[in-house]
């Protein structure tokens, strides 16, 4: 067998590896739960190594012995202090990879030399030596360097016959850039690349951080800019509450004892509405929308040319960028390749054909339809009470929760009914209607009352639907046992057994290609994330009691999947799975 090449996507906030294994692209865990190492390096207290979510969790209270971002720096001649040493970006940089080197090496159980490492479009040549070097550095003969967007184009579309033209729109944690990508006779071009190399995610944090701010000072007075502890967890709270905000309508922020005031705790407590959200972070997405515009117009194309829209990077999940495109383009972006794994596993794709192994598409678990409710609205000019609200979009990945808040219509509405809908046409009536229910007894109230409704499709195919009243938490449920009906339960196990491990997780013991029976199975896995996140939910509204409850069941699930211990992690999923129950009764 010829030696696994490995496909690296080096970025500037993330970085992760996929190789391809038995026809297969495989992104790997870094740990359990996560594909994603920050790439951040830094040193310890003791003068330590720390590279990936250690060094990223003591970047804000440490920034003088940790460096970020290290990938703006590439191809420069700068020296990055760390420690008592300097070091060159490209030496900073080949400790990240040779991390990366090390999980595929423990993963496939042997060593690993060579790899395919991806750079933005934009990258001048001497940028791109630099990555080359700083894989060489690492211990990595560089088989290929290749374009972001290609390896995104690739990761969707490997081994297409016709010749498409995609838009690739890349938005990461510190970065931005849209590409036209041209395949054509398994030849992939890059026709036109723009953006802004200092536009991301973090600079949504920024804003909301802002926001945070002003709230501190109007409300309790303090400035906390004076302090970098407060400053480090403002950060995190952002953070969370943006991605928070990608699947509901409102996110909790929620510090206690962020500050001192006149030796007096003070506590940050506030709800951020994804709508005003939206409007923070209005004129950064506009900026995105101009950017595309650009590079379509260099590429000569407009956008009915467009065969594609295709998301990459973690900051394409807040969905006003997913509507904001289709209405520019027509055209309904694509992301059911997991946005911030889609170029290591493209990369990996390109290594695959290098190593003379090609791999075929990968494939995820995602819902073939479209899930969600009607209301009240204007359609074709005129007012229609069954308009569509899409909540779970098709080609979403599965398992997924995402919810909405709609408003009550009239003054002293007491009942809601809350019908759903599988299907993808505007007007709700043209959809099948798959489950009906009332919420009643809603509190006397103007007109405007939010109730939220929240919809839940699990592997399964099962569908919960939640509605909510905002301000009293009464709620109504229902489970719809046979959501994706549509295809035969066969079809859902046969894609299931040909999806990757890519977003399912499997853990895999240091040195050993296969799980054996007393290892956790990739199932456990994915229901434990299920769970998790679930718990991470309702603990932004539990008690203390209920908290600590909720995160003594998340610890002892991630210890028993990290020791590898298939018999611990069943009743310790089965022990939070009757704590949520008990705690949503
Ligand atoms: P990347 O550089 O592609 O890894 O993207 C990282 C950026 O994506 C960071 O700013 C993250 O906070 C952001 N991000 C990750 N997940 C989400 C999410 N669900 N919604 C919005 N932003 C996210």
């Amino acid at each position: 067998m010829s030696d696994t090449i490995i496909g690296i996507d080096l970025g500037t906030t993330n970085s992760e590896v996929a190789v391809v294994h038995e026809g297969r692209v495989e992104v790997l865990e870094i740990e359990t739960g996560t594909r994603l190492l920050p790439s951040v390096v830094g040193l310890d207290d003791a003068g330590m190594l720390l590279v990936g979510q250690p060094a990223k969790n003591q970047a804000a209270l440490y920034p003088e012995r940790t460096v970020r971002s290290v990938k703006r720096r590439m191809g420069s001649d700068e020296t990055i202090a760390l420690g008592d040493q300097h070091y060159s970006p490209q030496e900073i940089s080949a400790l990240i990879l040779r991390r990366l080197k090390t999980v595929a090496e423990a993963w496939l159980g042997k060593t690993v030399m060579r790899a395919v490492i991806t750079v933005p479009a934009y990258f001048s040549d001497a940028q791109r030596q630099a990555t080359r070097e700083a894989g060489e550095i690492a211990g990595l003969d560089v088989a290929r360097i290749i374009n972001e967007p290609t390896a995104a184009a690739l990761a969707y579309e490997a081994g297409a016959e016709q010749s498409r033209q995609l838009l690739v729109y890349d938005l990461g944690g510190g970065t931005f850039d849209v590409s036209v990508v041209a395949m054509e006779a398994g030849v992939v071009e890059v026709r036109a690349s723009h953006g802004n190399n200092h536009l991301g995610g973090d600079d949504f944090d920024t804003l909301i951080i802002e926001h945070l701010l002003a709230h501190l000072q109007q409300e309790h007075g303090v400035d906390a800019r004076q302090s970098t502890a407060a400053i480090a967890r403002l950060q995190r709270a952002a953070e969370n509450a943006k991605i928070a905000l990608s699947d509901r309508p409102y996110a909790n922020i929620e510090e206690e004892y962020l500050l001192e005031k006149d030796g007096r705790p003070v506590n940050l407590s506030l709800e951020l509405a994804r709508s005003d959200y939206e409007a923070m972070i209005e004129s950064y997405v506009e900026e995105t929308l101009e950017a595309m515009h650009t590079a379509l117009s260099d590429a000569g194309l407009t956008s009915s040319d467009l065969d594609e829209v295709l998301l990459v990077g973690g900051a394409t999940r807040t969905p006003i960028i997913a509507q904001r495109l289709e209405a520019e383009l027509g055209l309904a972006p694509r992301g059911d390749i997991d946005p911030d794994l889609c170029v290591a596993a493209g990369a990996a794709s390109q290594a695959a054909v290098i190593a003379g192994a090609p791999a075929r598409t990968v494939l995820v678990d995602i819902t073939p339809y479209t899930f969600g409710t009607s209301a009240i609205a204007e359609l074709n000019g005129q007012f229609h009470s069954y308009c569509f609200v899409p909540i779970i979009r098709k080609n979403t990945p599965i398992p997924v929760t995402k919810s909405e808040v709609f408003y009550t219509a009239y003054d002293g509405q007491e009942t809601v009914d809350v019908e759903v809908y599988q299907g993808e046409d505007p007007d709700a009536l043209n959809n099948t209607q798959i489950g009906k229910f009332r919420i009643e007894g809603l509190r006397d109230a103007p007109a405007g009352n939010p109730v939220i409704m929240t919809c839940a499709l699990d592997l399964d195919g099962i569908l919960s639907v939640t509605a909510r009243e905002k301000d009293t938490g009464l709620e109504k449920s229902i489970r719809i046992d046979r959501a994706v009906a549509g295809i035969e339960p066969q079809g859902i196990d046969d894609a299931r057994q040909r999806i990757g491990r890519l977003l399912e997780g499997e853990t895999i013991p240091d040195g050993d290609i296969g799980a054996s029976a007393d290892q956790p199975t990739g199932k456990q896995a994915a229901d434990a994330r299920a769970l998790i996140d679930k718990a991470e939910r309702l603990m932004e509204n539990a008690n203390a009691e209920d908290r600590e409850d909720l995160v003594d069941g998340v610890e002892q699930i991630n210890e028993a999947l990290t020791a590898g211990d298939a018999a611990a992690v069943q009743p310790a999923l089965e022990q939070l799975s009757d704590l949520i129950y008990f705690l949503e009764a």
